[in-house]
């Protein structure tokens, strides 16, 4: 062995920096840190563009917790922007607020249907309710059954068809749950306690998580690659775990996006910071990044969104495909996990779940629990 570490984490993405993090500062223990990518921060990674604008890599990254604790610990990495995301989705031609709500009843119906459909809608769920489509789906009522066809066709079928190449049936429920259909007129796509983006970049604040003596970060260096050359007490490993078992069970689908960056002359290109397009062309959204930190440029930069397949070589794991048959498939790895020792898995690809940041961040939480006894 050429090299001996106390605590190898393998990816430099947000569980990896937060665990590394957590064992410098908490443990005060020696941690390297490695990534195949030519910079830290995983797909959180973002730059400032010549024209100033602030743009998100690998697609829009909005941070959101209920807990005081997440909010707390990345609040000495970094000061916030408060920002409440809202979504138009481009309906009919229309747009309307995403998720579905009181207001784009109004604005896709005429106002007799529209009344009648509501008073129904309160009737049957009460306000300020959410509704899974799914479960919308399932309502006796005549209008009801209608409105729930209705935007299961022009919001949902598409827009899942498009990201996952299945349809909302085809995944696991909370897939299309995470974005439920509003009994209210509340038009935030988010509603956790704590909402934000940092106000230097998300780059700067993982510089700031990861800037102990302590850590030592090596880019451009694949676990493969050096595995045999070096020795560790713990590992912690964040990229995909059938791919740390050697496809012994199989592979795990997952989806992947092509996301393309595009600048414009023009100082607002549309009416949100995420436009969703359910039923035309072949993206699924448009993310303009001026909004997130209220920049000014006589220029703006979208991101438009391409879902397709993933492909080893070709692309990134960003969505796992969640359903039974390849939850079965994570057990079979999961229970490999289990059996190793001073071996952890975390994060999206480790532990196969789509997680958001916070979650992604209380799972590293969780396994630094466990090490630190
Ligand atoms: N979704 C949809 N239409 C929309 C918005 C969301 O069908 O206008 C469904 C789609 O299946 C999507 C899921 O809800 O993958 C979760 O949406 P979210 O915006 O949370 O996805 P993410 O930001 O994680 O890509």
């Amino acid at each position: 062995m050429d090299k001996k570490v106390k605590n190898l984490v393998v990816g430099c993405g947000l569980s990896g920096t937060v665990i590394a993090n957590k064992i410098a500062t908490e443990l005060k223990e020696p941690v390297l840190i490695i990534d195949s990518k030519e910079h830290i921060a995983g797909t959180c990674y973002d730059y400032k563009d010549s024209s100033g604008i602030t743009v998100h890599k690998y697609g829009p990254h909005i941070f959101r917790t209920n807990s005081k604790e997440v909010w707390d610990y990345l609040s000495q990495y970094t000061d916030w922007y408060p920002f409440m995301h809202n979504v138009l989705g481009i309906v009919d031609g229309i747009e309307i607020p995403i998720p579905f709500n009181l207001i784009s009843l109004h604005k896709v119906f005429p106002k007799p249907l529209a009344d009648k459909i509501e008073i129904k809608l309160l009737q049957e769920f009460g306000y300020n309710k959410k509704v899974p489509i799914l479960e919308l789906k399932k309502t006796n009522d005549e209008d009801l059954h209608y409105l729930a066809e209705y935007i299961y066709e022009k919001v949902f079928l598409g827009y899942t068809l498009k990201q996952w190449g299945l349809s909302p049936e085809e995944l696991d429920p909370s897939v299309t749950g995470s974005v439920p259909v509003y009994i209210s007129k509340d038009c935030r796509y988010f509603q956790e306690k704590y909402q934000g983006i940092p106000r230097n970049g998300y780059t700067k604040m993982f510089e700031r998580l990861l800037e102990n003596p302590l850590i030592e970060i090596k880019l451009k260096t694949r676990y493969e690659d050096i595995k045999d050359t070096i020795s560790y007490e713990r590992l912690f490993y964040t990229g995909a775990i059938e791919e740390f078992f050697n496809y012994k069970h199989g592979k795990l689908p997952y989806r992947s996006l092509d996301i393309k960056i595009e600048k414009f002359a023009c100082e607002k290109f549309q009416n949100a910071p995420v436009v969703n397009y359910p039923e035309n062309y072949d993206f699924t959204r448009i993310a303009e990044y001026k909004y997130f930190l209220s920049e000014h440029s006589n220029v703006s930069i979208v991101s438009f969104e391409y879902p397709e397949g993933f492909e080893e070589g070709k692309n990134e794991r960003i969505y796992p495909i969640l359903n039974q048959e390849t939850q079965k498939i994570y057990n079979l790895y999961q229970q490999e996990a289990q059996a190793l020792q001073n071996t952890y898995f975390l994060g999206r690809l480790g532990a196969y779940r789509y997680y958001d940041m916070n979650r992604t961040i209380l799972g590293a939480f969780e396994t630094f629990a466990k090490i630190k006894g």
